[in-house]
């Protein structure tokens, strides 16, 4: 539903602060409480709000909105893998990853309703690009899974209101083609008085829209990783159309210009598919790519989606590939497959009741971006 009132969830917490001193005549702590309930507490009502005053929020009521995501459908892998379904206030469907492991707990963060960059292996591809979600919505996510692990968990301790302690951008959409609503989301998913993610616990993942990559690395902190999935531009061209308007050259010279910090590296994502881009010769390619970059790489074992006519790489074939990198320096883990069976793996989500008929008002373009 179009509304005039201000979407508070999605503003930088400087615009907030303007938006209470100028807008509604108060204090700057009452901005700094407005915030620690939206991203801290991840509230989702005014009224939850019980150390502002009734006037104040009733003029918040008034003036401003939380935009939520309402969680829609669950489903539990027996890996412990949770994916959440989750509507946004128009009614589209997106999804995010819970993967719990002892180390850690990870979400994976959609940043789009569906897909414009069309890779021939992705479920989320098949809906096209519906449109960009709002940080509200991205944070949104976060917030919602944060309440989802506190109940299931009953977490206690410093981390009981923030029980996530890493995030991937890896889930619906290709994020720098949302550049500008992700680094605002970014902001909000690191600040001391929200969720207070760390640099280091966040990763974005993109496709390669190589002018997006300089800028993020100039406008952001987080790590970087490159979803690759081929060695050389005639596969790469066929299996990722934004191949045709970056090669693969492009792309590493964006890599090796990136402005890592101290003892990072680019993540390398390379989904394995039989007879696609498995063979010897590939890996031999893909160490002669990485050598001038500090990279590691990342072997999944392709997902199986209907329709796509893909098929993933046996285990044999795998370890040989990951073997091969290795024998030339380079660093690759095979990844384990959370939610495999409950199609929240890599490349499989796609919420089939997502109305594809739905075109975006304006195209959406960062400068230079679109393949
Ligand atoms: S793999 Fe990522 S970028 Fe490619 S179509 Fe799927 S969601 Fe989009």
């Amino acid at each position: 539903m179009p509304s005039e009132r201000v979407d508070l969830a999605s503003l930088s917490y400087e615009a907030l602060t303007e938006f209470v001193t100028q807008t509604l005549g108060e204090k700057p702590f009452r901005a700094k409480q407005l915030f620690r309930w939206i991203h801290q507490r991840g509230a989702s009502s005014f009224e939850e709000m019980t150390d502002l005053s009734k006037p104040l929020r009733a003029q918040l009521n008034e003036r401003a909105e939380l935009v939520v995501v309402t969680k829609d459908l669950e489903q539990r892998s027996i890996d412990g893998t949770i994916k959440y379904r989750f509507k946004t206030h128009d009614g589209k469907l997106i999804e995010s990853v819970y993967m719990p492991s002892p180390e850690r707990r990870t979400l994976c963060v959609s940043t789009q309703v569906g897909c414009a960059m069309g890779c021939r292996f992705c479920a989320t591809a098949t809906l096209g690009l519906m449109r960009n979600l709002t940080p509200a919505e991205i944070v949104g996510q976060v917030h919602a899974v944060n309440r989802e692990v506190r109940a299931l968990e009953k977490t206690t301790g410093p981390q009981a209101l923030r029980p996530l302690t890493n995030l991937v951008f890896m889930g619906m959409g290709e994020p720098l083609h949302n550049f500008e609503n992700l680094k605002t989301s970014l902001a909000l998913l690191q600040h001391e008085d929200g969720p207070n993610f760390s640099s280091r616990h966040i990763t974005v993942s993109t496709v390669g829209l190589v002018p997006m990559i300089e800028r993020f690395g100039a406008e952001t902190n987080v790590k970087l990783a490159i979803s690759l999935n081929a060695s050389n531009d005639e596969v790469r061209d066929r299996i990722m159309p934004v191949n045709k308007k970056w090669k693969i050259a492009d792309l590493m010279e964006a890599c090796r210009k990136f402005p890592l910090k101290q003892g990072r590296r680019i993540t390398f994502e390379y989904v394995l598919m039989a007879g696609v881009n498995d063979t010897d010769d590939d890996a031999a390619r893909l160490a002669v790519l990485l050598r001038d970059v500090p990279a590691k790489v990342n072997l999944i074992q392709y997902n199986e989606n209907p329709g796509l006519g893909y098929h993933s790489t046996v285990n044999d074939r795998a370890e040989r590939f990951r073997h091969a990198l290795d024998l030339a320096g380079v660093a690759a883990f095979i990844r384990a497959n959370r939610g495999r069976d409950i199609a929240a793996a890599c490349g499989q989500l796609a919420n089939s009741e997502n109305d594809r008929t739905f075109v975006p008002l304006k195209p959406l373009k960062p400068a230079n971006a679109d393949p």
